[in-house]
């Protein structure tokens, strides 16, 4: 006994005690910040060098959907664009994922864009099942991370589960390949409604990269409503995590 004593004393606390404020790497990449100063040329520039068409043309703005936060616009031009390291960014509108020239706040999911049921019915328990389709691996890493005794969203009822029948929701990763658009389908329809659809990372949310390859069928996204966007490449788990709590008014 103590052994086990000391083991728990060496070892200290191993998760997370408050997961909506835990301070991350000053060097983890975030939510970005763009000067309202930003000139017409260096708006063309910095569109002309981003690797995944996420910075506008037009205004500079970022689309944190499309980013694969590769951090090329910040060296280019750190005088324009930086990244802090504010890991709460997912957003249950599309459009709330655009960081445009001289915003520079936190991002919160507006109360009025969740549907009622979801906070009504998951609140206290939130079961998903995770579909990669056509992920590489990386998301899929971070989520379950989630789960661990580091992060242990369980604690607030959020949990993966083996079958769609036993979901709430799906979790999608991957840009959703051709190869894989039908097991999507047929993951969606298997889950009981209500039911809510999570999309993870750039690839899920954008194509990423691969937006616009013909490997992708990305039907199943244009036509369903999405609950909730969480960006990243990966996304981090306090990024997932903070998103689902936002959604489910935790
Ligand atoms: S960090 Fe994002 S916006 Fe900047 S160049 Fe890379 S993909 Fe484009």
């Amino acid at each position: 006994m103590l052994k086990e004593i000391k083991i728990l004393s060496d070892h200290g606390k191993q998760f997370v005690p408050d997961l909506r404020n835990q301070p991350v790497s000053e060097r983890f990449r975030g939510r970005p910040v763009i000067s309202a100063d930003i000139t017409s040329v260096q708006v063309r520039s910095a569109a002309t060098l981003c690797p995944t068409g996420a910075i506008d043309s037009s205004s500079g703005a970022i689309d944190l959907g499309r980013c694969a936060f590769c951090n090329e616009c910040a060296l280019a031009m750190p005088e324009v664009y930086r990244f802090t390291n504010d890991y709460r960014i997912a957003a249950a509108r599309r459009e709330n994922l655009i960081i445009k020239p001289g915003q520079n706040g936190p991002l919160r999911i507006d109360d009025a864009s969740v549907r009622k049921e979801v906070r009504r019915l998951f609140r206290r328990s939130l079961k998903l099942r995770q579909v990669s389709a056509g992920g590489d691996n990386s998301c899929e890493m971070e989520l379950g991370a989630s789960g661990n005794v580091n992060f242990d969203m369980g604690r607030y009822g959020i949990e993966f589960v083996a079958s769609p029948r036993h979901a709430d929701g799906i979790v999608i990763t991957g840009p959703v390949s051709e190869n894989m658009a039908g097991a999507l389908e047929i993951s969606y329809d298997a889950t009981p409604a209500p039911k809510v659809i999570i999309l993870v990372g750039t690839d899920a949310i954008s194509g990423g990269l691969f937006a616009g390859s013909p490997a992708l069928k990305r039907d199943f996204i244009e036509s369903h409503h999405i609950d909730l966007y969480v960006p990243g490449n990966p996304a981090h788990p306090l990024t997932f995590i903070n998103g689902v709590m936002d959604l489910l008014g935790i």
